[in-house]
C-alpha cells in the first residue's frame, strides 16, 4: 500500500511550541526518513473560517505566518506539498456527499468539538460549519488517499470519525478510500501540550502560547510567569509536579543532553522532579533551566524565519503551485467517488 501522509494547521495565528512537539516534529521525521510516497500539508483556511467567519483578514494574514513557520522549522517544499484548503474546491463537494453518511447525534458526541464549542462560548448558536468541520476534515484526508495522519491528541476523535465515514462510503458505494492511521506522540505532554496558564491545551485561539517566532525576552517573560504549584511558596516547601506547567514542558522538551549542558548537578528529569517533590528546589531555577532548553530550540527557527519573511512572494508561489497540484488529485478522487456512487452521468449514460 502507498504511504500517503496528510496533515495541516488552521491559519488562526502563528504556530506555537505545541504544534512543534505535537505534529511538526513527526512531519519532519517522516519527511527526512524519505519513507513515503507523498506528503501533503494543508493550511486549513476554510476550516478556520467556521469560527472566524467575521474575521477573514485574520485568516488570510495567517496563511503566510503558518507557511513561514513550516519553512523555518525545516519542512521542505521540494519534499512536501503545502497547499491552501479553499484553493481545492473539490474538497467542498466531497464534504457534501460525506455529510449524508454522518448523523447529527454522532457530530454532537465528538469530544474535541464539544470542548471547542465550550471554549468559544458558542452555547446554542454554533455555526453549522463549525459543528460539521470533522466531515470536511474527513474530505481533506480522503481526497488524497491518505494513509498516515501525524497529529496531536486533540485530533484523535477527528481521525476516528474520518475512518467511520470512509468505511461507510466504501460499504455503501464501493471501495474508494484507504483507512488512515493517526500518528500521535507517545508521551502525554507532547501529544497535548498544556497552555502557559495550565488550564487547557496550548491553542492559538486561547492566547496561552509560546510561539515559535517569539523573541528571546518574550519567551523568557512567558516562562517566568507560567503556572506552577501555587502552594510551593518557599524554596524549602515540597512541590507538586502534577499540573505544573514547567515540568510538563520539561517532560516534552528536555533531554539528558539538556541537563549536561545547562543543569549538570542533575542527571535527568527524574532527579530534578524528586528534588522538587522533596522541597529545597525553587521555581526560578526550574524555569531558568526551561528557558535555556526552549531558547536553544527556538533560536534557529526564529532566525531562519526572519530571512524567509523578506520574500513573502516566494512563499505564495510555493503555495499556489502546490494548491494546483493538490486540486488535480482531489478532483480525481471526486471522479472516483462519483463513479462509485453512479452519479458520473455522462460516462454512465454513454455506456447504456
Ligand atoms: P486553534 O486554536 O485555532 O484551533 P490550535 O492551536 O488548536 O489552533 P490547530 O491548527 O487546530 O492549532 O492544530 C494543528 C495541529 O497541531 C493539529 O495536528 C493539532 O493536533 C496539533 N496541536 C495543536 N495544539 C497542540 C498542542 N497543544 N499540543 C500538541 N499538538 C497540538
Ligand atoms: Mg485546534
Amino acid at each position: 500500500m502507498k504511504k500517503i501522509i496528510l496533515t495541516g494547521d488552521r491559519p488562526t495565528g502563528k504556530l506555537h511550541i505545541g504544534h512543534f512537539i505535537g505534529s511538526i516534529s513527526s512531519r519532519i521525521a517522516l519527511q527526512n526518513s524519505g519513507d513515503y510516497d507523498k506528503l501533503f500539508i494543508m493550511i486549513a483556511d476554510a476550516q478556520a473560517l467556521t469560527d472566524n467567519y467575521g474575521n477573514v483578514q485574520k485568516v488570510r494574514d495567517n496563511i503566510l505566518n503558518v507557511a513561514l513557520d513550516y519553512l523555518a522549522c525545516g519542512l521542505d517544499p521540494n519534499k512536501c506539498c503545502f497547499f491552501i484548503q479553499s484553493m481545492v474546491p473539490a474538497l467542498t463537494e466531497i464534504t457534501f456527499y460525506f455529510s449524508n453518511l454522518v448523523t447529527l447525534a454522532r457530530l454532537k458526541r465528538n469530544p474535541t468539538v464539544k470542548e471547542e464549542i465550550k471554549l468559544r462560548g458558542f452555547e446554542e448558536s454554533i455555526p453549522v460549519g463549525f459543528l460539521t468541520y470533522p466531515i470536511s476534515q474527513a474530505a481533506d484526508i480522503g481526497a488524497f488517499g491518505t494513509t498516515i495522519v501525524p497529529v496531536g491528541e486533540d485530533q484523535r476523535p477527528m481521525i476516528e470519525q474520518a475512518r467511520e465515514i470512509f468505511r461507510s462510503f466504501n460499504s455503501t458505494y464501493g471501495e474508494v478510500f484507504a483507512i488512515p492511521e493517526a500518528i500521535i506522540p507517545k508521551t502525554k505532554s507532547q501529544a497535548r501540550l498544556v497552555g502557559t496558564d495550565g488550564k487547557g491545551k496550548m491553542s492559538k485561539s486561547l492566547g496561552n502560547c509560546i510561539y515559535l517566532s517569539d523573541e528571546p525576552e518574550v519567551i523568557k517573560q512567558k516562562i517566568m510567569s507560567i503556572y506552577t504549584d501555587p502552594n510551593h511558596i518557599k524554596v524549602s516547601d515540597p512541590g507538586k509536579i502534577e499540573g505544573n506547567v514547567a515540568f510538563e514542558y520539561l517532560e516534552a522538551f528536555a533531554t539528558d543532553e539538556s541537563f549536561k549542558k545547562y543543569l549538570p548537578e542533575y542527571k535527568n528529569l527524574d532527579e530534578l522532579k524528586a528534588h522538587y517533590r522533596k522541597g529545597g528546589l525553587g521555581d526560578v531555577k526550574v524555569k531558568l533551566f526551561l528557558n535555556n532548553v526552549l531558547q536553544e530550540l527556538l533560536q534557529p527557527i526564529r532566525e531562519k524565519r526572519k530571512i524567509l519573511e523578506k520574500n513573502p512572494e516566494k512563499v505564495y508561489e510555493i503555495l499556489f503551485k502546490c494548491s494546483k497540484e493538490a486540486n488535480l488529485i482531489a478532483e480525481e478522487t471526486l471522479r472516483k467517488m462519483k463513479q462509485a456512487m453512479g452519479i458520473n452521468y455522462q460516462d454512465y449514460f454513454a455506456k447504456k
